[in-house]
């Protein structure tokens, strides 16, 4: 589906591209990278397999996004896709399957509707996909109290009492959040500490309705016809084995970085992260990444967007280059 008609540039340098930059992930990297593209008078398409918006659509407050003292995720979500629209940036739903760089350093972007797209640049902004227990149960009971998502799930469980496994940022807050659904909330941890920062610790570990597991990892998640009944936990120091009875399981034990696509290698780190320059540029050239999927100390709204404001602004110098090298070239 195309939401806003093509009214920018047409840029003769890049002959059989459709556009000058194609966007892959609608998330705050996206939206942002759109914008820029958009408002820099680049044909700028973004592809984005659901609603707009990213992990924003999953996060019911936030609280740290300058300017906003507190804003609801799909609030924001809306705002950035709006502010995108209105420069231009073209926007199209479907799930991309592949990025492959062309003989003559442009790329095409081959998609799930079977659609070819074809550009100079890439800006891959797909940012990840949770990380799985790997347990007995965790698949059998998905969807049936076993969830990756607080906001999307939490208000199904009133008065339930529930397990949040993992010890980051998203595993506390998500903690947090939950209770106001759950009677209680158990955050089980694999260690005797958290990795949250102290302020997400601290309001966590303020809540009466939350109490620690430390030193456990979840070995199988048990229930019947009526959903998930009760985890089966190992500890991480004794090897000894218990239960606890819950009738829900939020697992955020962190994401893998939706690298897959890109069908020629690209550098990354031990995790699939994309390396870059300090432009955002992968090690293939053209191709540049920005938000979650990228190598960096952490991964928020802003180092989303901050990423993106870079590489829009990189594909811009880059195509100049390109189009200077082709003048070169014919002279
Ligand atoms: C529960 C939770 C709460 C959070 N709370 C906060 C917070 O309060 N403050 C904060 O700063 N950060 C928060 N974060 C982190 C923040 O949401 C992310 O860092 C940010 O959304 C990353 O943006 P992104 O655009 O890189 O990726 P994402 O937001 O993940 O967006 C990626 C987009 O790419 C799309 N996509 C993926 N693959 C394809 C494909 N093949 N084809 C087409 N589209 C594709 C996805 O559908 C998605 O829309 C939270 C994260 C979570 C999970």
């Amino acid at each position: 589906m195309i939401d806003v008609e093509d009214e920018a540039v047409t840029d003769s340098t890049n002959n059989g591209s459709d556009y000058d930059v194609i966007i892959v992930g609608g998330g705050p990297a996206g939206l942002c990278a759109a914008m820029y593209g958009g408002r820099g008078m680049l044909r700028t398409l973004l592809i984005e397999r659901g609603l707009p918006g990213g992990e924003l659509l999953n996060t019911e407050l936030i609280e740290d996004y300058p300017g906003f003292e507190s804003i609801l995720g799909r609030d924001l979500a809306d705002k950035m896709a709006n502010h995108a629209r209105k420069f231009g940036a073209e926007f199209v739903t479907d799930t991309v399957d592949a990025i492959r760089r062309e003989p003559g350093g442009g790329f095409v972007v081959m998609t799930d509707l079977g659609k070819t797209y074809r550009a100079p640049a890439v800006i891959l902004t797909a940012g990840g996909t949770p990380n799985k227990l790997g347990v007995r149960g965790e698949k059998e009971f998905a969807g049936r109290g076993v969830s990756y998502c607080a906001v999307c799930d939490g208000a199904f469980f009133k008065g339930e009492v529930l397990a949040v496994i993992g010890g980051g940022d998203a595993a506390v807050e998500e903690a947090d959040y939950l209770t106001r659904y759950a009677s209680k909330v158990y955050i089980v941890h694999r260690r005797d500490k958290l990795r949250a920062s102290p302020i997400i610790q601290q309001r966590a570990l303020a809540n009466p309705k939350i109490e620690m597991v430390w030193n456990k990892v979840v070995e199988e998640i048990e229930g019947d016809e009526r959903g998930t009944r009760r985890i089966r936990l190992s500890d991480t120091v004794t090897g000894a084995t218990s239960t606890l009875d819950v009738g829900g399981v939020f697992v955020f034990i962190g994401f893998t970085p939706n690298t897959g696509i890109i069908k020629e290698h690209a550098d990354h780190d031990s995790q699939g992260y994309l390396v870059t320059d300090s432009h955002m540029m992968t090690s293939i050239p053209g191709l540049f990444a920005a938000g979650d999927v990228r190598v960096q100390l952490t991964r928020q709204i802003t180092t989303a967007v901050g990423d993106a404001t870079t590489a829009a602004i990189a594909v811009e110098k880059y195509l100049a280059e390109r189009r200077e090298q082709a003048s070169v070239g014919a002279a």
